[in-house]
């Protein structure tokens, strides 16, 4: 805790709250590389762990496929992280929109379609493959029409069926699919990844952030004097709360409040904290289950 008030840099980036209430601390900007291209800089930021993972998985297309177009990486957080416009998510550095892997005579742009005529599909299977064997992949949304190329492509390749039903949401009865439909997610992946290290340095730092006021608990008050003519109904449309919120932090039984009386105006918070950070084992395919435990201390 001493450390975070007094040489945050040093701790490296740390993933706060959860995707949807959270920041991004120290975080990294990924930048362009062989094989991708940063389609907004500025809310390209995540934890090394996000952006290695990454890395990983695109160059694993490229090393299978060396004829591959650039995988176009869209959003992951804000610098600071925090909301990010028109997403629900992207908050800590662990969230990731990405282009699909288009066929070579199929003419695409970013956000285009991806369907039968014009997804690669071998070069987006060994995409989520890679996704899936060789990194903390939490979930990745796909739309079913996809995830059903992909899963049917993955079985004519050999892949083990009872996997396959595992990890997939298609045509499966799995209870927690890692692959899930999510509307919209037919022009673009979405992933989410477990960060073992920027997680739980983000638990750890997370009452230390609130007391030094860095970041906001989900709840919290803003103290607000009443000025002559204020009606309540204003000063809730002022902080952007209800009037009943403002009655119940302040146990008004009435919309009656007078000038030069300081009220507590509830504001919504941005950073919830987790849990205890629990890191699922990687759910790998039998034949390769061998091969990925030895490289796992290392790469964990
Ligand atoms: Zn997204």
């Amino acid at each position: 805790s001493r450390r975070v008030r007094e040489d945050i840099a040093s701790l490296g980036p740390l993933s706060v709250g959860i995707g949807g209430k959270g920041v991004l601390v120290n975080g990294v900007q990924m930048e362009d590389g062989p094989h991708w291209k940063v389609m907004e800089p500025s809310l390209a930021y995540g934890t090394t762990e996000t952006i290695d993972y990454l890395k990983r998985a695109i160059t694993s297309v490229n090393r299978q496929f060396p004829d591959t177009h650039e995988m176009l990486v869209g959003h992951l957080s804000a610098k600071r992280g925090g909301h990010l416009r028109s997403h629900k998510s992207h908050q800590s550095g662990r969230d990731v929109d990405l282009s699909y892997y288009y066929l070579p005579d199929s003419r695409w742009r970013w956000y285009q379609r991806a369907h039968a005529g014009n997804l690669d599909v071998a070069r987006t299977w060994a995409f989520v493959r890679s996704l899936l064997v060789e990194t903390d992949v939490m979930f990745i949304f796909i739309n079913t029409s996809i995830q059903r190329l992909l899963k049917k492509h993955a079985l004519a390749l050999g892949e083990d069926p009872e996997w396959l039903d595992d990890v997939f949401e298609w045509d499966s009865k799995s209870s927690w699919p890692i692959i899930r439909h999510s509307p919209g997610h037919d022009t673009h992946i979405h992933v989410r990844f477990y960060n073992p290290v920027a997680q739980e340095m983000g638990r750890r730092a997370y009452g230390t952030l609130v007391a030094s006021g860095r970041i906001k608990p989900p709840t919290f008050y803003t103290y607000y004097k009443v000025k002559k003519g204020d009606i309540l109904g204003r000063v809730a449309k002022k902080f952007d709360v209800s009037v009943r919120d403002i009655q119940k932090a302040n146990g008004l039984r009435s919309t009656t409040i007078m000038a030069g009386k300081t009220y507590r105006i509830p504001r919504k918070g941005h950073v919830m904290q987790p849990g205890k950070i629990r890191i699922p084992p990687r759910r790998l395919p039998p034949s390769t289950s061998a091969a990925t435990q030895v490289a796992a201390p290392d790469s964990r």
